[in-house]
């Protein structure tokens, strides 16, 4: 069967990886959730300081970059590819409102996207990939066979981010996760360079009222229509 490149974008919380990830699954495609590898900068930007001491100081943070090693590494017994930042496993420290409440920030770095766009580009030049984030179908894989975007209200988002946060033991409260999907979809489709936009040729995909049964099937045959022609 023919492979090609998926692109899934959207705002944050839409529910993109999951069904980024059970997609990949179906089609034995490898997949790369961009959104992590920007949590991981941030994370690494958090831990040296140069976020979160007052000052913000991204000319350091631009000038370590070359000290960050990312690495997806496939965990079999969860089925996905977990982040590893410097050879440590950081899949869950990236998670964190903390986290969530700063990466935008460091996204709009032009040196940080350089650095990560060329790396997503070099995991998906073989095809057979599904990568979900902002800017994958314009300007990661603008050529990607398949590109969809994502959206649904920000009260859906910021619920069903505020559960799953609630759920692996984070003290969070709604409101203020609600705060921050919004301030994240200002920050990420107003930025200079490569704001969160649909592009031409995607596919909008509202799943605001779906159950993750259905938008799965819808995406899957979809999916497969588009290999198949
Ligand atoms: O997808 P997720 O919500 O984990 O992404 C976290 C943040 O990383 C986004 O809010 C956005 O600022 C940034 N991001 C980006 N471009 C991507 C993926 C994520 O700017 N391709």
């Amino acid at each position: 069967m023919k492979r090609i490149t998926i692109a899934i974008d959207g705002f944050s919380s839409t529910g993109k990886s999951t069904l980024a990830k059970q997609l990949a699954k179906a089609l034995s495609y490898v997949y790369v959730d961009t959104g992590a590898m920007y949590r991981a900068v941030t994370l690494f930007a958090m831990q040296k300081g140069f976020i979160g001491s007052g000052k913000n100081d991204f000319d350091g943070l631009v000038r370590s970059l070359e000290d960050i090693v990312l690495k997806f590494s496939y965990n079999e017994e969860l089925g996905f590819a977990e982040m590893f930042l410097n050879g440590k496993n950081v899949e869950k420290d990236i998670r964190t409102l903390e986290v969530s409440r700063n990466v935008s920030q460091v996204a709009e770095i032009e040196e940080v996207r350089a650095k990560l766009v060329e790396l997503q580009k070099e995991m998906g030049k073989e095809k057979g990939v599904v990568m979900d984030g902002r800017d994958i179908g314009t300007v990661v894989f603008p050529n990607a066979e398949l590109k969809i975007f994502m959206t649904a209200s920000p009260e859906k988002r910021a619920y069903r981010r505020y559960k799953e946060l609630l759920e692996r033991g984070d003290n969070v409260v709604y409101e203020d996760v609600l705060e921050n999907v919004q301030k994240r979809d200002y920050i990420d489709s107003h930025r200079e360079i490569s704001p969160l936009k649909k592009a031409d040729d995607a596919v909008e995909f509202d799943n605001s009222d779906m159950g993750l049964k259905e938008q799965f099937e819808r995406l899957h045959n979809h999916a497969l229509h588009v290999i198949d022609r």
